[in-house]
């Protein structure tokens, strides 16, 4: 399938950064820039910054995404957000199982399959991130390794809710590091999550995904990444804090 019916989908990741009242500039400055863009546009802002995004970001084609949603719908889970929490503030995305959570924060693909599943019976869109650290792919195990993380993470999902899900293959090594992965190692991995997306359901549900690369995507580099057959966007983490950076990374994907 030619990747221009794909949805292209750029994604920054704030992580921890930033504050409302540099959220407010960052949004406000964003805005104009990529009014035009021609593909979608996120930020997965900090949950005390999502209410002023999503003010913010109305009546702009900027969307606006949490970075963690908790599995269940209410209960003792002190410290935890849920889902419908983010949908009742306007949230229209989450990231789910970044690597930082996973490495940090005792996320396992267990868990990340329940975040996903919980997400989208709210109605949310879900970044589900995945990638293999720089062992895994030292010892030649990052087929084996994405593969297990995408199916884990997509189990007992139906394929009608399949358009709810962007999977964004992050290795670990590039993630915050400044090494990206090369555009044809970005392309293999992210051509293997297709293939595995197509046993798991078939080609057509496969061909229709939207697949994003992450780990020091830039503006000197996204060219290259974008314009790979299986890469239909990015999740972008030190360069979404810049408006224009960021603004180039969408210029990349929107040709
Ligand atoms: C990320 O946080 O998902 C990420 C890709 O970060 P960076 O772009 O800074 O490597």
């Amino acid at each position: 399938m030619n990747k221009s019916l794909r949805n292209a989908v750029i994604a920054g990741n704030w992580k921890m950064n930033n504050t409302r009242v540099e959220t407010t500039a960052l949004i406000n400055e964003l805005a104009p820039l990529v009014k035009g863009a021609d593909c979608e546009v996120v930020v997965c802002v900090p949950f005390t910054n999502l209410q002023t995004a999503v003010e913010l970001a109305k009546g702009t084609n900027i969307k606006v995404g949490a970075q963690n949603c908790h599995f269940e719908k209410n209960g003792a889970y002190t410290g935890e957000i849920s889902a419908d929490m983010l949908v009742e503030m306007g949230v229209e995305y989450v990231v789910i199982g970044h690597s930082e959570r996973r490495q940090y924060f005792a996320e396992t693909n267990v868990t990340v399959n329940k975040r996903t599943k919980a997400a989208i019976a709210s109605g949310l869109k879900v970044l589900l991130c995945v990638g293999e650290m720089l062992e895994d792919r030292e010892q030649g195990i990052t087929d084996e390794l994405v593969a297990l993380q995408t199916k884990i993470g997509l189990l007992d999902i139906d394929k009608a809710d399949l358009d709810k899900i962007i999977i964004a293959y992050e290795p670990v090594w590039a993630i915050g590091t400044g090494k990206t992965a090369t555009a044809e190692q970005a392309n293999e991995v992210c051509t293997m999550i297709r293939n595995t997306v197509a046993k798991i359901y078939d080609q057509a549900a496969a061909d229709a995904m939207t697949i994003q690369y992450g780990g020091s995507m830039n503006a000197a580099n996204a060219d290259e990444l974008l314009a790979k057959p299986d890469v239909d966007g990015g999740l972008i983490g030190g360069a979404s804090l810049k408006a224009a950076d960021f603004t180039a990374i969408i210029n990349a994907a929107s040709k």
